[in-house]
């Protein structure tokens, strides 16, 4: 494809070069910004008469004199002059006089440097809103950003989208799990990537191997091209899979959910098939939303997600911000965000928001009634118990407005090490459990699912992990509960024949590859699963156990959905 490099919002530092044909065009629209950014300051300037000085309201007079036509204006219009892009030429011109400033000895003057920056942010954010609508997306674009958000995947219009490439996140990140769930080729922490370079350029994402091509050569995008078609018709083929049951050779059922968030994900788990939704990310709405969604709102975002899977149970998950997943009208700013402010920790210190949400859920589940809800980032008894608490009233209240539900099967996500070891104890109060393997390998690794650097150490084959799954099960089932897992590795085809073994009640992922779970399962028996089980429960290696995994199935015939691209070589 071709890449289409996308900016994060308003900051100069990653503005990449580009260059322009109509130079008049980028000269009128930076004339346009620079008449806004005055307007501005004498908006500004005189809504704040009545509360600063004379002198310190001066600032905007000199904010007005830099934008002068002698000053920086006139030097970014040279810029623009040679053919550069008016977001380039500012760049250059106010990241110039930024250095210059910051190198002085005057205190008063270095200080100037931020009103500089201050300016050309300024003047940035009103090229990039004239721009946003003018951005055009070519066939088979490949985005390509300093951090990717959920919202730039929203903007590309629909069969326009062939790669994803993030200089910063990992396969873990949230981000990815969208991607991959949209089944769009990704790249993540492509950490040395100019990309303010490569605007426009033609481009391979290799998602399977973690691989970035550009300018590729004629022979290699042959051989790629090759393997899309490879996948078109192994995906086509996987179709005829979508009315048959996921069950092994001998007769074990596995039940095979679906992860939801993005409006898509609802078509897409229709058309392959899935017996119920194990995890519904309610925050993906939020998170696209510009503020709260009212109590309103939600309902009707709920009942929509209901409806679509009628009869079909969806579990509906309490708002899990915090760590990646970030809302812009609800900023946390922490130094450690995974450990921090996430999950359940946010929404039992704001009540208000729990309980608009938990209302919104239960009545938009009237008359349909296949709701379930799913605590995250459960760490123990306390927190679970006030979170039913808060159910509990929420139940009430609706009842008393009039709302006719029956109190939906409630459960808890097991993701964080404490959890594990009090499934017990957790189990006895709700009705199911699901394990949030995503997280649960970041915590017992202590490796960030969001850090480049370490994402080689992300393993959710590591043998503490399959233990913990192996310790949960065994206790859920003690208990009397069923338990499902909706991380990645659910998933994960190869991977999916080990939780078989473990015993999980159901299996939780994205539509993408469900059917590939499912073609897998059905060629298998439960005992060979066990019998592979065993052999990898007595290794100590995570790669020692995926290649034993992995070599397994190949020599069952079973290779083709577990490593597809596997004979390029670059
Ligand atoms: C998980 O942690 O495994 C999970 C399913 O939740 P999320 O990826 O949204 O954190
Ligand atoms: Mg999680």
């Amino acid at each position: 494809g071709t890449a289409v490099v996308v900016l994060p919002p308003a900051d100069l530092n990653v503005v990449p070069d580009r260059a322009v044909d109509d130079i008049a065009a980028e000269l009128e629209l930076f004339d346009k910004a620079l008449g806004w950014v005055r307007e501005d300051m004498h908006e500004l300037s005189a809504k704040l008469a009545t509360q600063l000085r004379k002198e310190e309201r001066a600032l905007f007079d000199v904010y007005l004199m830099m934008l002068d036509d002698a000053a920086l204006g006139n030097e970014v219009r040279k810029v623009i002059k040679t053919g550069q892009w008016a977001q380039g030429a500012l760049r250059q011109v106010v990241l110039d006089h930024v250095q210059r400033f910051e190198l002085m000895d005057d205190a008063y003057l270095r200080e100037r440097a931020s009103d500089v920056r201050d300016l050309g942010r300024r003047l940035l954010a009103y090229l990039q809103e004239e721009r946003k609508s003018a951005l055009v997306y070519p066939d088979n674009t490949i985005l390509v950003s300093e951090e990717l958000s959920p919202a730039m995947l929203g903007e590309v219009p629909e069969g326009k989208l062939a790669g994803l490439i993030s200089v910063t996140g990992s396969g873990n990140s949230h981000v990815a799990i969208f991607a991959r769930a949209m089944g769009i080729p990704t790249v993540m922490g492509v950490v040395d990537l100019p990309y303010s370079k490569i605007d426009g350029i033609k481009l391979i994402v290799d998602g399977y191997h973690g691989e970035v091509f550009t300018n590729p050569s004629e022979l290699l995008s042959k051989q790629y091209a090759e393997v899309v078609e490879e996948e078109r018709q192994l995906t086509e083929g996987l179709d005829a899979l979508r009315a048959l049951p996921c069950e092994t050779l001998d007769g074990q059922r596995m039940p095979l959910w679906v992860n939801t968030g993005l409006l898509a994900d609802v078509a897409r788990a229709q058309q392959r098939g899935a017996e119920g939704v194990g995890l519904y990310r309610t925050e993906v709405p939020f998170m696209v939303n510009e503020r709260f969604p009212s109590e309103k709102e939600q309902l009707a975002t709920y009942r929509e997600q209901l409806q679509a899977f009628h009869p079909l149970p969806v579990t509906m998950r309490t708002l899990d911000i915090g760590g990646d997943k970030a809302l812009s009208y609800f900023p946390i700013k922490e130094e450690n965000p995974f450990l921090g402010w996430r999950g359940i920790r946010v929404t039992l210190d704001h009540p208000e928001i729990f309980l608009v949400q938990t209302r919104a859920m239960l009545k938009a589940s009237e008359g349909l009634n296949n709701l379930r809800i799913l605590l995250p980032m459960i760490s123990g008894t306390q927190e679970l118990e006030e979170a039913l608490h808060l159910i509990h009233r929420a139940w009430g209240e609706v009842r008393d407005e009039g709302t006719d539900v029956p109190l939906p099967p409630i459960g808890v996500m097991i993701e964080i090490p404490a959890a594990v070891y009090q499934t017990r104890e957790l189990a006895r109060q709700v009705d199911f459990l699901s394990v949030g393997s995503n997280d649960l390998t970041q915590y017992l690794l202590a490796v960030d699912r969001n850090n480049p650097r370490v994402a080689d150490l992300y393993d959710f084959l590591h043998p503490a992990v399959l233990q913990a799954l192996q310790k949960v099960i065994h206790d859920a089932h003690a208990e009397g509960k069923p338990v499902s897992i909706c991380g990645e590795m659910a998933g994960d085809p190869a991977a999916a024949v080990l939780l078989l073994a473990m015993g999980f009640d159901s299996l939780s992922m994205n539509a993408t590859n469900l059917p590939k779970v499912k073609w897998l399962l059905r060629q298998i028996t439960l005992s060979k699963a066990r019998e592979l089980l065993g052999q990898v429960m007595t290794m100590d290696n995570p790669h020692l156990i995926y290649s034993t995994l992995h070599l397994a199935l190949r020599n069952l015939g079973l290779g083709r959905v577990i490593n597809p691209a596997s004979n390029i070589q670059a």
